[in-house]
């Protein structure tokens, strides 16, 4: 192997304490992402580096793309730490390089290469200007910024940087529960909180016959798109038939929305419990729809304890819709399948709920049971990104 991928860290360096803890989940993350491909993972406080096999590179790149914690990283060239083989190599490598201004910046982590840091600066940036005709150095504002790292058996050259998705590694938090549903916004949400680091399980609610089961293939398929940020994800199906049911034959028709999703909430509240979550995450966004209201939010965030976590409260419809472009989600979510949040939809539901009316429609049916039951007798499916089509229809 003559070649490595060096990865920076970026965001999870400013953790002092916590710092080993982070390297060390992120470089589990990796390994496991990697593990159908031949490749040696060194990491140290500074950033990590994979040996790898020509061949994989695009499909390891891929994988890479969709690990939380990696800031940037390159490709390097490794050559033995002489002079000579130094200087051969790097005028092959740049030789191939189409650019009109460069900058060289080496290091020196091995203190017994005869030249000086500084020195071997000129010495390299020398060649390439002999070498390669109309080029000349731009400190400022390179093409090409060449980087050689020398350390003690080998040096590591490199020019070309990637961006990595950011963010903290999936598993620096615990777990929370995410509100699936087949919309825009909760894959968008979900994604945002692994980007924190969150470990997610994901709860979907149905009212079958209501809802159909495309719109349930909708959700396992947008879980699977959430999965190659981690490594499988637990999704909870909720039967909310019989909920639903009775909330619409007794409750004010214009209160509807907002007592099921007080519901949804009772029911997420006892999920938390029961699948070791330690706050729940959906895709409310301030004003978006009646029910989302800081009045409707409120009043509905009244039925837990706890912390609800709202990734794209703040974010307009097409910022959101952005990041569902950027994680190829959106094409799914636009699917036209009815979800149980819009098949009974009122006419015209309350913008500013009471507490009190709530309380008192809700009283108008015993509810607790069916939640209890809900709870009880919820479907589970871990979900991987690679999970087959045969296998989901079969479900
Ligand atoms: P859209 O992108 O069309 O707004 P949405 O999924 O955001 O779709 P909303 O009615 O805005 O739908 O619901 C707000 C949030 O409540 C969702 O983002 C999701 O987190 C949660 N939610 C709604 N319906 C369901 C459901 N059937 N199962 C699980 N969570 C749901
Ligand atoms: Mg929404």
């Amino acid at each position: 192997m003559d070649k490595v991928i060096l990865i920076k860290y970026g965001e999870l360096s400013t953790k002092k304490g916590n710092r080993n803890f982070f390297i060390n989940t992120l470089y589990h993350n990796i390994q496991k992402k990697l593990s159908s491909y031949d490749v040696k993972i060194h990491k140290d406080r500074a950033r990590m580096y994979i040996e790898f096999l020509e061949k994989d590179f695009e499909n390891i790149k891929n994988s890479i793309d969709k690990v939380f914690g990696i800031h940037t990283y390159h490709v390097a060239t490794i050559v033995e730490s002489v002079d000579e083989s130094i200087q051969s190599k790097l005028l092959d490598l740049i030789r191939t390089c189409s650019f009109s201004t460069f900058k060289i910046e080496v290091k020196r982590s091995n203190k017994s290469f005869p030249i000086h840091t500084m020195d071997y600066n000129r010495v390299l940036g020398g060649l390439l200007l002999k070498n390669i005709p109309n080029i000349k150095v731009d400190v400022h504002h390179p093409d090409l910024w060449i980087k050689v790292e020398i350390r003690d058996q080998e040096t590591f050259i490199y020019y070309e940087s990637f961006s990595g998705c950011g963010g903290y590694p999936v598993g620096t938090q615990p777990k929370a529960l995410l509100m699936l549903s087949g919309g825009i916004d909760s894959p968008v949400a979900g994604y945002l909180a692994m980007k924190r680091g969150v470990v997610l399980d994901a709860v979907y609610f149905e009212a079958i016959p209501h809802t159909s089961i495309e719109a349930r293939n909708k959700v396992i398929d947008l879980c699977k798109k959430l999965a190659q940020y981690t490594d499988s994800i637990s999704l909870h199906i909720v039967n909310f038939t019989p909920i639903q049911e009775q909330i619409y034959k007794n409750c004010r028709e214009d209160y509807c929305i907002t007592i099921m999703r007080r519901m949804m909430y009772r029911i997420m509240d006892q999920l938390a419990v029961k699948y070791h979550g330690l706050a729940i995450v959906n895709g409310e966004s301030i004003g978006q729809v009646a029910s989302q209201t800081l009045t409707s939010m409120s009043v509905i965030n009244e039925v837990t304890n706890q912390p609800v976590i709202r990734p794209v409260a703040c974010l307009d419809k097409l910022e959101i819709i952005d990041i569902a472009r950027k994680i190829d989600t959106y094409d799914i979510s636009i699917l036209p399948f009815e979800d149980c949040c819009t098949v009974f939809v009122p006419k015209h539901p309350v913008i500013n709920p009471k507490l009190e009316i709530c309380e008192e429609e809700e009283g108008k049916f015993s509810y607790q049971m069916m939640i209890d039951d809900a709870v009880e007798s919820i479907t589970t499916i871990s979900i991987s990104s690679e999970m087959e089509k045969e296998f989901q229809d079969f479900l």
